[in-house]
């Protein structure tokens, strides 16, 4: 009887959690061991060493080798922390900075947030005690707004240096700044004591020796910032000129022969591909697990459906497949079971954004699917236009992924794409600071008192164009003056949001237009990726569904009726559940309430309760600024006119034919089908964001009065006649 059946199958859960006091002893014991047999480890002194004689190093390392989990180790282990200062790690993504404080804090025994810790956009779990931080580079940036010369730290790593993200090459000009003023201020300390010292003659010749050990002691007393920038190109040589020449080092890896598939004729869709990929490997190939590299969260839940309705139509003892997404916005509990082992006899496949690349190491993968694209931004000086594309990977890129196979024992890379294709790709990624919007940086670099933009030492300088036109947008939206400085208070305000400067902005206006409450809300939800989820074989009641909370005048209002929604169901249980006392249970029995009124609703639970955090999050900031919180309640007329006052740079207005015009930068755009303004006859939108695929197409868009811009946004609209 399948009843039974079913009920006795066992849970697939994956789990690493020790059972008894036995296994937390066998746990460490293997730790202690996989830490000792790291490529790393054998070069623990030499390394030290080096930190030692140079305020700059560059290392350079084949992933996997430690450099991100053991150096921060060796380098508290070696006194780097004095009088509490603290070593800090940047990671270009949040997923990797949050995985690898859990694992350094396991390896060191020690409870999360305290010896070690994370701090991320909208989640910090450090504390006082905290010396080894691993943060974003986005963070740190933020960092030094409050404490411009770093001075908690002593040590600063810049990992992943390779990726060359816009914060990360911000970062390092901005780093190179720091480490001269602190020289300077121990210098400037240790001349004023001197003068001190011979009653304020100071005798350059006779006291040179003297000098010398005073400063020294000086220096002892303010070390200066160590440097380590850690990358897993083997170019360094572009960081080292940099750095005046500085030194690199290289830390060799271990990697095993790795053989490379191709198919025979380019893929018409790579998803598919994969899927028949996936279940080639599980049916044909000997264990091992596989890695999947999609470009984003939408992909991967589509597919990690998709394979798990393919399993079902398997013979029962081919069902042995369980999958594991990761990706940025992923619930950090969630994040740590790509660690984890697939059950006795099970292959586990992890469907990956390209955070698995180069940020994080997953032990156990054997087979790598690379369908050979990645999500990336791209930008438009002349147009002043970002968008998001699916872009072809790098060779430097697709040489990283098909490593993932090879780490513990030779495997096989799957290209889902011809050999030929291969031949063509660009050599290394173009660095984002050439391919994004930098409002958002120059705002922050005017906020640390960097003035002169185009002078900047960047490493690599963007285009003049692509400054000049984010200055314009700053100006247009209130942050910058006439001559180029931070405007008081609202220039001053959007730096200290951690926020893009058009959500800085909408959230300021919205404390004039009585409606922060819902500005709010719609930022936090703009802020995840897809709140619905729409699966292809249940589209129709996704559908039906998604109708319960659309808004007739857009998806802004629409995304604030789900939040509401789901607000008033944790209320009414709040309510009903008065009465318990543990506090734990009720958040573990709303945590299933929520999860169950989201799958009825086809609402992502996992973006909500992200989306939520964030909330609470930019509340605190905004209620710390004295903004005025107050509802617009029914009337979203306030709502909306202020979401025309802000993203008036992204308004389009509708053609004769259909389509919709940007009118910032003329071109010709489509409402995203999962709008739900598509096929409306709305005259006039604002938009969330540009994306192209097949077609330009905006998101989350909101219907406003085409009058409302010259209304509200005269110095933009008026001018534009
Ligand atoms: P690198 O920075 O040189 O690429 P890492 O320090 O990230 O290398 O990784 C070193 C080792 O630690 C790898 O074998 C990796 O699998 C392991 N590791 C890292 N994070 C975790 C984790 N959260 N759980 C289990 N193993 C991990
Ligand atoms: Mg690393």
């Amino acid at each position: 009887n399948t009843t039974q059946n079913r009920k006795q199958k066992p849970v697939l859960k994956l789990s690493n959690q020790p059972r008894c006091a036995a296994d937390a002893i066998s746990r460490r014991e293997i730790i202690k061991k996989q830490r000792e047999s790291l490529p790393i480890a054998s070069v623990k002194e030499r390394l030290v060493q080096e930190v030692k004689n140079h305020d700059v190093l560059i290392i350079v390392g084949e992933t996997g080798s430690g450099k991100t989990t053991q150096l921060p180790q060796f380098l508290f282990n070696a006194g780097f922390c004095p009088n509490g200062k603290v070593i800090g790690i940047t990671q270009p993504r949040r997923v990797a900075a949050i995985t690898v404080a859990k694992r350094v804090a396991e390896e060191c025994g020690v409870e999360l947030g305290l010896k070690v810790g994370y701090s991320i956009r909208f989640d910090d779990k450090t504390s006082s005690s905290t010396r080894i931080k691993y943060m974003t580079d986005g963070l740190l940036l933020r960092e030094a707004l409050l404490d411009p010369y770093l001075s908690r730290y002593s040590v600063i790593i810049v990992d992943e240096a390779h990726e060359r993200t816009v914060h990360t090459d911000v970062l390092l000009g901005l780093l190179k700044n720091v480490q001269r003023a602190r020289l300077k201020s121990v210098i400037d300390h240790a001349v004023v004591n001197n003068k001190k010292a011979s009653n304020g003659i100071t005798k350059e010749n006779e006291k040179g020796a003297e000098r010398t050990n005073f400063l020294k002691q000086c220096q002892r007393k303010f070390p200066p910032l160590k440097l380590i920038i850690m990358s897993a190109s083997l170019d360094a040589r572009l960081f080292s000129e940099y750095f005046g020449g500085a030194r690199a080092v290289h830390v060799e890896g271990r990697q095993h022969h790795v053989d490379i598939f191709y198919t025979l004729h380019a893929e018409t869709d790579y998803v598919d591909a994969a899927l028949i990929t996936i279940f080639q490997i599980h049916l044909e190939e000997g264990p091992g697990d596989i890695l999947v590299f999609l470009t984003g969260q939408e992909e991967i839940e589509g597919v990690e459906r998709l394979v798990q309705e393919q399993i079902q139509k398997l013979p029962e003892e081919s069902r042995k497949l369980v999958t594991v997404p990761i990706f940025s916005s992923l619930p950090s509990e969630q994040q740590m079971r790509v660690f984890m082992p697939a059950p006795a006899g099970h292959r586990k496949v992890i469907l990956a954004t390209n955070i698995a690349e180069t940020s994080v190491t997953i032990p156990g993968i054997k087979y790598v699917i690379d369908p050979g694209f990645i999500k990336a931004r791209s930008y438009d000086p002349v147009k002043g236009m970002e968008s998001l594309i699916i872009i072809p990977t790098s060779k430097a890129q697709a040489l990283q992924r098909s490593g993932r196979a090879g780490r513990e024992g030779p495997g096989k890379c799957f290209r889902l794409y011809p050999e030929s294709e291969f031949e063509k790709l660009e050599d290394s990624t173009k660095p984002e600071i050439k391919r994004c919007n930098l409002s958002n940086v120059i705002l922050q670099l005017k906020a640390l008192g960097v003035d002169d933009i185009i002078g900047f030492d960047f490493l690599e300088k963007p285009s003049r164009a692509a400054i000049q036109k984010s200055l314009e947008e700053l100006f247009l939206l209130g942050a910058l003056t006439d001559d180029c400085k931070l405007s008081d208070p609202v220039g001053h305000q959007m730096a200290r949001l951690p926020l893009d400067p058009i959500y800085s902005k909408a959230l300021i206006l919205a404390s004039q237009f009585n409606c922060l409450e819902e500005m709010l809300i719609a930022v936090s939800m703009l802020s995840v990726e897809s709140i619905f989820y729409n699966p292809r074989e249940k589209s129709e009641e996704a559908k039906t569904a998604k109708k319960c909370f659309a808004s007739p005048d857009g998806d802004h209002l629409t995304l604030i009726n789900v939040y509401h929604a789901a607000d008033e169901l944790l209320q009414k249980r709040r309510m009903e559940l008065g009465i318990e006392k543990n506090e734990k249970n009720i958040k573990g029995k709303n945590e299933k309430i929520l999860r169950k009124w989201c799958r009825e609703n086809f609402i992502n639970s996992r973006s909500l309760r992200h989306a939520c955090d964030i909330h609470s999050q930019i509340r605190g900031h905004v209620e710390q600024m004295g903004l005025p919180i107050s509802s617009c309640g029914d009337d979203t007329l306030q709502f909306r006119r202020c979401l025309a006052a802000s993203f008036f740079l992204n308004a389009a207005l509708k053609q004769p034919e259909g389509t919709y015009r940007a009118l910032a930068s003329g071109q010709v755009v489509q409402i995203h089908p999962t709008s739900v303004l598509h096929q409306s006859k709305v005259e006039c939108v604002i938009f969330d964001e540009l994306v192209q695929t097949s077609q330009k197409y905006i998101r989350n868009t909101t219907r406003i009065d085409y009058l409302w811009l010259t209304e509200l946004a005269p110095h933009y609209y008026a001018m534009q006649g």
